[in-house]
């Protein structure tokens, strides 16, 4: 018989950050059993997801919609170029990675874009949403369904060699629609594919946001920044801009008004031209194309690559990526019409 049990290796990894005392023992069985949702897996979210499942989260569900490049691994962390090579969606290649990192942590893949039928599907069960998403309309719309579901959420954004994050705690504190009354509209704001990023940023913004979940996560949510944090990279500075008293002093449509025009559908388009690439997407929702068959009517039309999850065909100066879902990302253009007339002409539709 044993004097001392066998070490507890599920408890025993987390010792270096129990040790901190505000954090300690208390927190870690916290975050063990919490649920975060990892909202798009670029460069801020496959960063928040490593850090989050090294933490020792209960579980994580990653959600994204595109699949690895050989452009992203300049910042996006999880991804190697065996990933680009396999053409494998971010979530897909994400999730292998962070079940060898941590495997006492449930992982849930998701690939689907984010819109408003499926948000509150997708938000379901977390007691937390961290910003991994490259465009606003998508923020827009994981605030509105944060503030109805009263789910806390931690914003963040990166652009050249600055980031920007805010923690949001529905109720308590002021949410996007607070610090921004309007969403941006497409293309009147540089986007990572006319401006550029540095993976340094990433890492910043995303360790910040990561630090936030965990305080939410592990029952510390009194201690989340209640400042905007701006970081410029290139001149070391950083900047808080005080937005506790932001909630009291405007008249916030959403977390006040409860017009939540994001979730209803209302706001926010169908078509999104991608960040980082010249490409489109087209969103086709509630559409179920089977992947096989495509891809045997493709064949011969252009150079044809599979596999369970995407079709891709190249012809042309185009390459058309076909997901399960009916989705489809069209590169080669950033001409929403071109890309739909390519998608009718080789998918159908
Ligand atoms: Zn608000």
């Amino acid at each position: 018989m044993l004097n001392n049990p066998p070490p507890d290796y599920r408890f025993d990894r987390y010792v270096r950050q129990t040790r901190y005392p505000p954090f300690g023992d208390a927190g870690q069985r916290r975050l063990a059993q919490s649920r975060v949702l990892v909202c798009g897996c670029g460069a801020l979210g496959s960063t928040l997801a490593n850090l989050l499942v090294r933490a020792g989260v209960g579980s994580v569900r990653i959600v994204d919609r595109d699949f690895v490049e050989a452009t992203n691994l300049q910042r996006q962390v999880l991804f190697d170029e065996e990933d680009v090579e396999r053409q494998l969606p971010k979530a897909v290649a994400a999730a292998e990675k962070l079940r060898r990192i941590n495997s006492h942590v449930e992982i849930d893949a998701v690939v689907a874009d984010v819109d408003h039928t499926n948000v509150e599907r997708l938000c379901e069960g977390v007691d937390c949403i961290v910003d991994g998403t490259d465009n606003f309309q998508t923020r827009f719309l994981l605030n509105d369904a944060a503030v109805k579901l009263g789910i806390p959420w931690v914003y963040g954004g990166c652009l050249g060699a600055e980031g920007q994050t805010m923690t949001i705690v529905p109720g308590e504190t002021a949410c996007l629609r607070c610090l921004m009354r309007e969403c941006p509209p497409p293309g009147t704001t540089p986007t990572c594919d006319t401006a550029g990023i540095l993976g340094p940023i990433v890492g910043v913004i995303a360790s910040i946001q990561a630090l936030e979940a965990m305080k939410v996560l592990s029952g510390h949510r009194q201690d989340v920044s209640r400042s905007l944090t701006v970081v410029e990279l290139w001149d070391a500075r950083v900047r808080q801009v005080d937005v506790s008293t932001l909630r009291d002093q405007v008249d916030c449509p959403a977390c006040k008004g409860g017009e939540l025009v994001w979730l209803s559908g209302r706001e926010g388009g169908h078509t999104a031209v991608l960040c980082g690439r010249n490409a489109v997407q087209l969103a086709h929702t509630g559409v179920s194309v089977p992947l096989e068959e495509l891809a045997r009517r493709l064949d011969g039309v252009g150079q044809v690559t599979k596999n369970p999850f995407l079709v891709r065909l190249r012809v042309d100066q185009y390459e058309l990526t076909v997901f399960a879902d009916g989705r489809a990302i069209v590169g080669g253009t950033s001409d929403v019409a071109a890309a739909k007339t390519l998608y009718a002409k080789y998918v159908g539709h």
